[in-house]
């Protein structure tokens, strides 16, 4: 088997983000996302959704689960419950029939139905588009509301997932493991206009060539760009 790649700087590069400045790393930012962006034009959210309040349920199964089921399991759930008000009134036994294969379908049907009630009952059935909003209403965390934020409402957001954390570590625009952490470097160096989308361009980069295990640094895009690269 193949050795994990370490998050720091690889022996093969000369590029250094210990001794990188804050203005060097802004121009590296940049540069991997125009080229990721050149290189995954579709790049976007793998999770099926229509509206904001989809994502929102689409988000909150997709926890300990694969995008391609969460989106195997949808169709049916928002084909019965379409609303916040339609899933906050159904029995719990019925949401947990229909989420079930998502796993951790007790756990979920609880925070969806009481985000759908908090939804309902502050909000008038709308899901918010403010990160104070989003974070305060009960099953929704900070990621998810950086997903709704950015994904669905186009707004200034960057969430951070294991993907996104893998892959800014591997690039060396975080050292830190923290995703609030992670979140502030990354917005200190991505620019703004990329906020909502770089996080997609990771993760796309991440399931196609950077793998955790065996990262395929020859055919990079940004392996001029990387300090882990092989190459
Ligand atoms: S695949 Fe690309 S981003 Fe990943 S470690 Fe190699 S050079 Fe860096």
């Amino acid at each position: 088997m193949k050795r994990a790649l370490a998050a720091g700087p690889g022996r093969a590069s000369r590029l250094n983000p210990a001794r990188e400045s804050l203005a060097s790393r802004r121009t590296r930012a940049r540069a991997i996302a125009r080229a990721l962006a050149r290189a995954y034009p579709d790049a976007w959210c793998a999770l099926s959704y229509r509206t904001p309040w989809e994502l929102v349920v689409a988000t909150i199964l997709s926890a300990q689960c694969t995008d391609a089921m969460v989106n195997q399991v949808t169709p049916a759930l928002f084909a019965e419950l379409p609303t916040p008000k339609a899933l906050a009134a159904a029995p719990a036994e019925r949401v947990e029939t229909l989420i079930k294969r998502t796993g951790f379908f007790r756990q979920k049907t609880k925070a969806l139905q009481a985000t759908a009630r908090a939804v309902v009952e502050q909000h008038g059935g709308e899901v918010p588009r403010t990160m104070e909003e989003l974070y305060a209403l009960p099953g929704i965390g900070r990621k998810t509301a950086n997903v709704v934020l950015g994904t669905a409402f186009g707004e200034p957001a960057i969430f951070v997932d294991t993907h996104v954390r893998r892959l800014s570590q591997r690039l060396g625009l975080t050292k830190e493991e923290d995703p609030v952490k992670i979140e502030r470097d990354l917005m200190k160096i991505v620019p703004r206009e990329d906020w909502g989308r770089f996080p997609h361009l990771l993760i796309w980069h991440g399931r196609r060539v950077c793998h955790a295990r065996n990262p395929r640094c020859e055919i990079c895009v940004i392996n001029d760009l990387c300090p882990s690269s092989r190459v």
